[in-house]
């Protein structure tokens, strides 16, 4: 059967991929990224729990109240801005869901929409599948800052929305306050919508400010806000994340989630609510609980031939491994993975054209044992 595909260029993940070949060699997994110790024990409990009690139907489609309300809390209290629960909060299958609900709200065919690279693998796809074009604009090493003129010089008529993700996924570059300031400039000045990814919101090291699209009013105004507490509470498989957004943007959010997934699973919105109400300093502990791993890993790696680039915020490092290997950096992660079983992931997928570095990503969000057993490989080749 011959298929005329919509996405035509797209194949099977790198996470998938790089997970897969883990698992085959029995390789140290630092490639995707997840933590490989348990989340909290109350937020287990609670979810057996809420199971228990029968709450196990469906949610109200925009997520159950109670959860709703500890976000509109979680808002105010890391960025002073009072959000209305039942207007501007829906709670989703992970960020992934908001993220392509997003999209599929504002691109239509002909659309240009800027992202930045090395992006997040799932914008570009959600981008096309609504006949828009991705505007790629390229971030590099070694600190990955926005060049805002470049920006704005890429910005024309038919320019609708921009997408930005800070802390940054994979370079750990933060946002800092002229770069909110300046792309609220923009926004403002064009009339663009913004997608703020802030899936590591309460991962940002160094006693950096924590800012957020929150944070900026005019920019709030045109902005899908979305986050997981996958990364927040270490359930990544638990798919749960949120959209803020003002309430016309909410409203055809949610003409487009009640299609995609209705409503999202049950008992884990009770348990992630009863987590913000009670034990709300595991959200505040994120930062220096991350910060002491990031800092432990690269001690770990002081022996090695990798030399580490600037982490600001998120649970991934960058490695230059040009000291060790002119393989490209999809053959030199194989080769690590197949032959030294530490698997990572190269940056180039997460470029529409790859600059020629050699750059991997480490996910350090992982037990001491685990970090320490990587660091010993790596330190010997
Ligand atoms: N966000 C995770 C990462 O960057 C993986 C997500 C996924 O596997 N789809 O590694």
């Amino acid at each position: 059967m011959t298929f005329k595909s919509k996405l035509p260029t797209v194949g099977t993940t790198i996470f998938s991929q790089m997970s897969q070949l883990a698992a085959q060699h029995q390789a140290i997994n630092l490639s995707q990224g997840f933590p490989d110790f348990a989340p909290d024990s109350l937020l287990l409990q609670y979810l057996s729990d809420y199971s228990q009690q029968g709450l196990n139907q469906y949610a109200p489609m925009p997520g159950i109240a109670p959860l709703r309300e500890q976000i509109a809390a979680l808002v105010q209290r890391c960025y002073g801005r009072a959000v209305c629960a039942e207007q501007q909060v829906t709670v989703t299958s992970g960020a992934t869901e908001a993220l392509f609900v997003a999209i599929s709200a504002v691109v239509a065919p002909g659309d240009e929409v800027i992202v930045f690279d090395p992006a997040y693998d799932s914008y570009a796809p959600a981008i096309q599948l609504n006949g828009g074009t991705a505007v790629h604009i390229a971030l590099n090493a070694p600190d990955y800052r926005i060049n805002w003129q470049q920006v704005a010089d890429a910005i024309t008529a038919r320019t609708k929305l921009i997408v930005v993700n800070s802390p940054h996924n994979p370079t750990g570059m933060v946002f800092n306050l002229n770069d909110w300031q300046q792309l609220q400039q923009l926004v403002l000045q064009h009339n663009l919508y913004c997608i703020s990814d802030e899936v590591y919101e309460h991962m940002v090291f160094d006693a950096a400010l924590q800012l957020s699209a929150n944070n900026f009013a005019e920019l709030a105004q045109r902005s899908f806000i979305m986050s997981s507490f996958g990364k927040t509470f270490h359930v990544t498989g638990w798919k749960l994340g949120y959209c803020v957004a003002p309430g016309a943007l909410t409203a055809e959010f949610r003409k487009i989630h009640q299609y995609v997934t209705f409503s999202s699973f049950t008992p884990a919105q009770y348990a992630i609510a009863g987590m913000l109400q009670h034990q709300s300093q595991q959200v505040s502990g994120l930062a220096a609980f991350y910060q002491y791993k990031r800092d432990q890993f690269a001690s770990l790696l002081q022996g090695s031939r990798l030399q580490l680039l600037p982490c600001q915020g998120t649970y991934f490092q960058l490695a230059d491994y040009s000291a060790i290997s002119e393989l490209d950096d999809v053959a030199f992660c194989r080769w690590l993975t197949t032959e030294h079983k530490v698997a990572a992931i190269p940056l180039s997928v997460f470029y529409n054209q790859p600059p020629q570095r050699r750059i991997i990503r480490f996910c350090f969000a992982k037990q001491s044992d685990t970090l320490k057993a990587a660091a010993e490989v790596l330190c010997q080749i």
